[in-house]
């Protein structure tokens, strides 16, 4: 027996209950007149309209409809998985090699494992990377006086711009908040290392009584000053952590960044900016539930598959998302 041998990975209408378990476990949800716990009856048998391939028609699986406002849905409507036109199974199939695999999977991986199109695959994986976007914080990192640790970093090259050796301006920058009490992160992409970008991310998610953590970067000594503590390590001296006061360091931002990089490097060769903020979410969920913080793939899964709720994916001919 493997984790993937559960029925839901395989049997359609299995995925559906499985969904369904999760998505609606105080009641079902109405998503067309919003309605917790109303009267739904289950459709069953009904079949979609004749096409070419299934000239019967295909089972319509875990269709529902509302006895309030008598329109028909399933657990589907209203999710990233919505509009995709692959069997749910496969989908919750994809979401567990998404967040069990360190590094992260490429869609060309994905397409061999779950044999389906590469472009299919593609796709997918950027709804399940929707799926594990956070939203705002409830609590601001640092609440009740711990330490937060700020970094940056870069890598990449931006489209049209050669590799020059010297500077940044040719990569995608990348600021890292992490908090040391939850041993969680939130990424955030800038365009230039500034005040006017930097500051805002730094004053919004963190509280003033945390105690900072930076290096010696001129960009966070004002900003230091709005908090009730800001430590920091002269990286250029190559000192990591303060030898009188060893919880003064950057090293816990730094590893969170050294397995974001390994995994764009190894499997994301070919990020487009544009799609970097998603791979930046995928990267930060599996590093906020990872197995240090209690979480094993399983409950990894079970948290991806909530996140794919509220949120809707719709495709855009422009940019391909
Ligand atoms: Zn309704």
């Amino acid at each position: 027996m493997s984790v993937l041998s559960s029925p839901h990975f395989h049997d359609e209408a299995k995925a559906f209950e499985f969904l369904e378990s999760v998505l609606w476990s105080n009641g079902v949800i109405c998503p067309h007149c919003g309605v917790i716990g109303g009267r739904v009856y289950d459709l069953a048998g009904v079949r979609s309209k004749a096409s070419a391939k299934n000239p019967e028609g295909v089972v319509r699986h875990g269709l529902k409809k509302c006895g309030e406002c008598r329109k028909q849905f399933t657990v589907k409507v209203g999710t990233v998985f919505e509009h995709a036109r692959m069997p749910l199974h496969k989908m919750l199939q994809a979401v567990h090699l998404m967040v069990s695999s360190k590094k992260g999977i490429s869609a060309h991986q994905l397409s061999r494992i779950l044999e389906v199109q590469y472009k299919t695959a593609w796709f997918l994986a950027h709804r399940i990377r929707e799926a594990m976007r956070s939203g705002d914080l409830d609590t601001p990192y640092g609440s009740g006086g711990g330490a937060v640790e700020v970094d940056e970093t870069y890598f990449g090259i931006r489209k049209g711009m050669k590799n020059a050796r010297a500077g940044h301006a040719h990569k995608f920058g990348v600021l890292a908040l992490v908090d040391r009490e939850t041993g969680t992160m939130r990424s955030f992409t800038f365009d230039k290392f500034r005040a006017d970008e930097v500051h805002p991310i730094v004053m919004s998610n963190i509280s003033r009584e945390a105690r900072l953590m930076t290096d010696e970067a001129k960009m966070y000594k004002k900003i230091g000053r709005e908090f009730a503590e800001h430590g920091t390590t002269l990286h250029g001296a190559h000192i990591y952590v303060d030898r009188k006061d060893r919880t003064i360091h950057t090293n816990t931002v730094e590893g969170a960044f050294s397995i974001f990089k390994r995994g764009m490097k190894g499997v994301y060769q070919h990020c487009g900016e544009q799609h970097l903020h998603r791979y930046l979410a995928e990267f930060e969920f599996r590093y906020n539930f990872r197995t240090a913080n209690g979480c094993d793939d399983r409950q990894r899964s079970l948290e991806a598959v909530k996140g794919i709720s509220g949120k809707r994916l719709t495709y855009n001919p422009t940019n391909g998302l």
